[in-house]
């Protein structure tokens, strides 16, 4: 067992860098604001949202094998706020002594869906049956040999990002949506609830999940819109989604974050969607809601401090701000002052410049003394609040 690193959090030469400077990171900073510790970030624009709340922000690209590794060069303990990051700077960088957490290899793994998938069947974890498509030719000629059967949902390998890569096939009249990429094919899923479950890990072996959330999906965008805390599931499906994502966190054995997606079935099964190993939307509501927030625990994961409690303080609703359809530009939030004369509603507003349909703007945490009240909170200001555009 390693011992904890406690000087780092009162020691302003202590350095940690953050690959991505968007909300996640924006996040990330403002935890670290209460310690004594350098945040830098690497992303293209000081523009974008964690600009305002790091130490430094350095310009370039995290998907460029130079910047990320010149970037690491100079921090103590590197980190990510999104997956698509060069993981070839990130292996060399540990060679040479940069800890860095998710462990790029790990991360491999991860940022391709097939991959991810091949991972859970080896390791004996539940997850849909699945298969491996090179492109859209191959995925027809699965259909015509008989090998692929309707439904189906076509996941991109690489670079899907909320509900991005995702296509479901429901009937040869839906074969003009089926993309042209190397594809991870699974059957459609008879879901009856979607849970997550954030766990977080130390190099010393320490594991703490955060209690289960169920999410709401927009009808249309394929965005958490809503998410619960606690969620309505029975105490045997919570306990039987926080043992599988503990599980899952012990087959990947990283430090830091597990955000672990998963599919209740109508049958009762609870299998695996997807991972994310860093901080994740499903634990916005922490911030507000819990003893410790999922951005101070990340850093405390990768710092190798002693984790923080992860009981729940109040009962919570999460709602996504969702730049409204049809709006494009310079970001105006209709509807601001009223929403926030709504009891126990808290706004945390990424800061990005232009809105775009559906696009992620902020969310609100509201708590109340049940997800009932709290929920009746949250619509009151989905009706109120709009980010729309005013430029012509
Ligand atoms: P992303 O990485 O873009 O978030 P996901 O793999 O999580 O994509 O899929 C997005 C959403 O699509 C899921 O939350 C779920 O609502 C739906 N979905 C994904 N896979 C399946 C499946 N096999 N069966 C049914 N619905 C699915």
């Amino acid at each position: 067992m390693k011992n904890f690193n406690t000087d780092s959090v009162s020691n302003s030469d202590f350095k940690i860098g953050i690959l991505g400077g968007g909300q996640l990171g924006k996040m990330l900073g403002l935890a670290a604001a209460n310690w004594d510790v350098q945040i830098w970030m690497l992303d293209t624009s000081k523009s974008f949202p964690g600009g305002n709340t790091c130490t430094n922000f350095v310009e370039g690209n995290f998907k460029n094998y130079d910047d990320v590794y010149n970037f690491g060069k100079q921090v103590d303990v590197l980190t990510i706020e999104i997956e698509h990051v060069n993981t070839d700077a990130l292996l060399q960088l540990e060679k040479e002594g940069i800890t860095v957490h998710p462990s790029p290899s790990k991360l491999n793994i991860i940022k391709d869906k097939g991959l991810q998938k091949q991972f859970y069947a080896e390791q004996g974890l539940p997850t849909s049956e699945f298969q491996l498509l090179r492109d859209k030719n191959d995925i027809l000629d699965a259909i015509s040999n008989e090998n692929l059967a309707y439904p189906f949902v076509q996941k991109s390998r690489l670079a899907g990002y909320d509900g991005k890569g995702v296509a479901v096939i429901r009937s040869a009249s839906d074969n003009n949506k089926i993309m042209d990429v190397p594809s991870m094919i699974e059957p459609l899923v008879d879901i009856d609830k979607e849970l997550a479950v954030v766990v977080a890990r130390n190099e010393s072996g320490e594991v703490k999940a955060f209690p289960t959330v169920e999410m709401e999906f927009h009808p249309t965008a394929n965005l958490v819109e809503y998410l619960l805390c606690p969620s309505s599931v029975s105490d045997e499906i919570i306990e039987k989604a926080e043992s599988v994502a503990m599980k899952v966190m012990e087959a990947f054995d990283i430090c830091g974050l597990l955000a672990v997606e998963l599919f209740l079935t109508k049958k009762g099964e609870i299998l695996i969607n997807e991972v994310a190993p860093r901080p994740h939307n499903s634990g916005h509501h922490t911030i507000d809601s819990c003893y410790t927030s999922q951005f101070e625990q990340h850093l405390k994961a990768i710092m190798n401090l002693p984790l923080g409690s992860t009981k729940m303080k109040t009962p919570s609703v999460m709602l996504n701000i969702l730049g409204a359809d049809g709006y494009t530009g310079k970001a105006h939030y209709q509807g601001l002052s009223e929403s926030m004369k709504i009891e126990g509603v808290n706004f945390h507003i990424y800061g990005k410049e232009i809105t775009k349909p559906f696009r992620k703007m902020g969310h609100i945490t509201v708590v109340g003394e049940s997800v009932e009240v709290a929920r009746q909170q949250a619509e009151l200001v989905k009706d109120k609040l709009k980010v729309i555009s005013i430029e012509s």
